[in-house]
C-alpha cells in the first residue's frame, strides 16, 4: 500500500535548514494496522503529511497503492490522489462548526456528482457505523470530544479510502473514549482498510500490528513486536 525509499525533508527556518526526515524507508502492506511513535518534534506529523500528500518532500521515492507520487505535485493532482486514496483524521477533529454532524460527514461527497439526498443518506449510514445516527443534526459544539472524533472518522470513511491516516486521533480524549475510537479503527481495519496511526500512547501502539519508531529523522526499528497482542 505504501512504499517509501530514502524520503528526506527539511524546512527552511530563518537562514538555517532544519533536516527533519533524513532518509525514511518504509513498507506498509495492504490491510495492515500500523502505529508510528517517536518523541515530540521527531517528524511524525511531517511524515504523515507526506504520506497524505499534504506536503511535498525533498528527496526519495513514494509509491501509494502502486502509483508513483512525485515529490512535488500540482495542487489539483495532489487533491485528486487524496480523494482517490486517502482518509484523514486529526487530533483536533477539524470539523466545520456551522455544519451539523450529517453535513460534516457528507462533505467529501460534495465534490463527487451526487444528489444531496443521496449524500445525506450515505452520511447517515456512516454515522450509524460509528454509533452516532441519533446525533445527525447536532452541531460539533453540541458533541463530546469522542463524538466529534467519531464524526471525523465517519467523514474519513465515507469516500471509501484505501488508506486512513490518523495523527494523534486520541490525543485530546480520555481513556475510555480513546478505546472507543480505537475500536472503530480496528473494526474498519478488519474490514480490509489499511490504517496508520501516529500516537504517543503505548496502549494504542500495543493494539496495532506493529509500531514504527522514529528517532532523529530515521526509523529505528521495523519490528513485529506487537503482533502478538492483536
Ligand atoms: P509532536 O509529537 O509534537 O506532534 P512531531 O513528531 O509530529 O511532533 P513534526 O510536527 O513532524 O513533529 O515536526 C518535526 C520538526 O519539524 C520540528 O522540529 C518542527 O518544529 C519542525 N517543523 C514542522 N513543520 C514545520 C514548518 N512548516 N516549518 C518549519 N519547521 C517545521
Ligand atoms: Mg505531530
Amino acid at each position: 500500500m505504501i512504499k517509501l525509499r530514502n524520503i528526506q525533508k527539511s524546512y527552511e527556518v530563518g537562514t538555517n535548514r532544519l533536516r527533519v526526515l533524513k532518509g525514511i524507508d518504509l513498507h506498509v502492506r495492504e490491510g495492515e494496522l500500523v502505529s508510528i511513535m517517536g518523541s515530540s518534534g521527531s517528524g511524525k506529523s511531517t511524515l504523515l503529511n507526506i504520506l497524505g500528500i499534504l506536503d511535498d518532500f525533498d528527496h526519495g521515492e513514494y509509491y501509494l497503492a502502486g502509483t508513483r507520487i512525485d515529490r512535488s505535485l500540482s495542487q489539483t493532482r495532489a487533491a485528486q490522489y487524496r480523494n482517490q486514496f486517502l482518509g484523514f483524521v486529526f487530533q483536533s477533529f477539524n470539523l466545520l462548526n456551522f455544519k451539523n454532524a450529517m453535513e460534516n460527514v457528507a462533505l467529501p461527497l460534495y465534490y463527487q456528482k451526487m444528489s444531496r439526498k443521496e449524500r445525506n443518506r450515505m452520511a447517515l449510514e456512516y454515522l450509524d457505523r460509528v454509533g452516532l445516527r441519533e446525533r445527525a443534526d447536532h452541531l460539533p459544539s453540541e458533541l463530546s470530544g469522542g463524538q466529534k472524533q467519531r464524526v471525523a472518522i465517519a467523514r474519513a470513511l465515507i469516500s471509501r479510502p484505501k488508506l486512513i491516516l490518523a495523527d494523534e486521533p486520541t490525543g485530546a480524549l480520555d481513556t475510555q473514549t480513546t478505546q472507543e475510537v480505537m475500536d472503530i479503527f480496528k473494526q474498519v481495519n478488519r474490514e480490509g482498510m489499511t490504517v496508520v496511526i501516529v500516537t504517543h500512547e503505548n496502549d494504542i501502539a500495543a493494539q496495532t500490528d506493529r509500531c514504527i519508531r522514529i528517532r532523529d529523522g530515521l526509523i529505528v526499528n521495523e519490528e513485529h513486536e506487537y503482533a502478538i497482542y492483536k
